[in-house]
């Protein structure tokens, strides 16, 4: 059966057409300012013969959608109603679906949340302590590659997902981690939005959220500006001066002191979070590395599990710079794992199954 997933993104349009477990084609355009036209061209180009279901990227299903669904107009309206929640994203991968199903009328849509594998949050990891009246609460993002690669660390370890426990650290441009115990999602490090956990690219991760209170008052900045600055302005490129941890690595390399301390900054976060989900499960069987950093930067990888040998975790240095998929020691306790995520194909792989 045929996919074509679709992934509207804030600045960028992804593609690929799936035949579970095959990848048959996919693109990427960046810097996408106009997703409908993008996404029009895309339409127009790929090779479409033989479709038989649309899989579209959602950032935000609320409380709402707890698994895939089939799109329609109510669906699509909810989706619009949740951007107050992710105003980057929800917008654009309305505007995405609409150009599908306008594109593609016969064939089936549905939504893929990256919220929805967090559903299983016990009610303990996803209440804050704030008035119950607010009806805030923590979601979780980047659902669909932590549940991707929460099964593939299984697998490696040569077990059923139900019978391992495994923190899964997907750090890209975006960056969270996850508990994943007997293959349900306890924890997780984004929360009401994608703002809250760990250093990413351009976004702050975990802040006193006194911050906020204190920017309106002695700086004087408004709501959006706060916002633009904690989601665009913040993380590596706030303490590096660039977001791409490839150019921090090469700015430490030119003995500049703040490139080397955001890299300190990232990792002790990521560092906390691992000893936080450990506690959480109660211990782990492993722990899997993904995304653009979590894949490719053994140095990052080799920070972050520093020094935690007594919590059974020991990296193999020569294993982490060969870049896995095992990168742990064969005294490790705890199996520490390369998995290179693959959110197209889960997506594929849901829209499928649900049609
Ligand atoms: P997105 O979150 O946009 O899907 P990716 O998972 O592709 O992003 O991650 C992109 C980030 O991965 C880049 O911004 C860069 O910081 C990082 N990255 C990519 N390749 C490498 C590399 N070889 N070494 C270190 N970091 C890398």
């Amino acid at each position: 059966m045929s996919v074509l997933t679709v992934n509207c993104g804030s600045s960028s349009l992804k593609w690929s057409v799936v035949d579970p477990p095959e990848t048959l084609a996919s693109g990427t355009v960046q810097q996408v300012t106009d997703h409908a036209a993008a996404l029009t061209e895309v339409l127009e180009n790929a090779p479409l013969d033989e479709l038989s279901v649309v899989a579209h990227r959602v950032v935000h299903g609320g409380e709402r959608y707890s698994a895939p669904v089939r799109i329609n107009e109510a669906v699509l309206a909810s989706i619009r109603d949740l951007s107050v929640l992710a105003p980057l994203h929800n917008p654009v991968n309305a505007d995405g679906i609409e150009v599908a199903m306008r594109a593609l009328p016969d064939l089936p849509h549905v939504a893929v949340f990256d919220t929805a594998f967090h559903a299983t949050l016990p009610p303990r990891a996803f209440t804050y302590a704030v008035p119950r009246a607010w009806g805030v609460r923590r979601y979780g993002f980047h659902g669909t590659s932590h549940a991707y690669v929460s099964r593939e660390a299984a697998r490696l370890l040569g077990k059923a997902p139900e019978d391992v426990d495994v923190i899964v650290l997907h750090l890209g441009n975006g960056a969270s981690a996850s508990a994943v115990q007997k293959g349900h999602s306890v924890d997780t490090s984004m929360g009401l939005t994608p703002l809250e956990g760990l250093v990413m690219g351009t976004r702050s991760g975990d802040v006193d959220p006194a911050l906020v209170l204190h920017l309106r008052r002695t700086r004087n900045l408004s709501t959006d500006e706060i916002d633009t600055v904690l989601n665009s302005r913040s993380g590596l490129l706030a303490l590096a001066g660039d977001n791409d941890m490839r150019e921090v690595h090469r700015r430490i390399d030119a003995g500049d002191t703040a490139a080397e301390l955001a890299l300190d900054v990232y990792c002790y976060r990521i560092k906390k979070y691992v000893g936080a989900y450990l506690a959480a499960l109660g211990g782990a069987d492993a722990i899997a590395f993904t995304a653009g950093v979590g894949e490719n930067d053994s140095m990052v990888r080799a920070q972050s599990l520093a020094g935690l040998e007594r919590l059974g975790i020991e990296i193999d240095d020569a294993r982490n710079r060969a870049g896995g998929p095992r990168i742990s020691a064969d005294t490790s306790a705890v199996s520490v794992l390369v998995v290179p995520t693959d959110e197209e194909l889960e997506m594929a792989v849901q829209a499928a199954a649900l049609v």
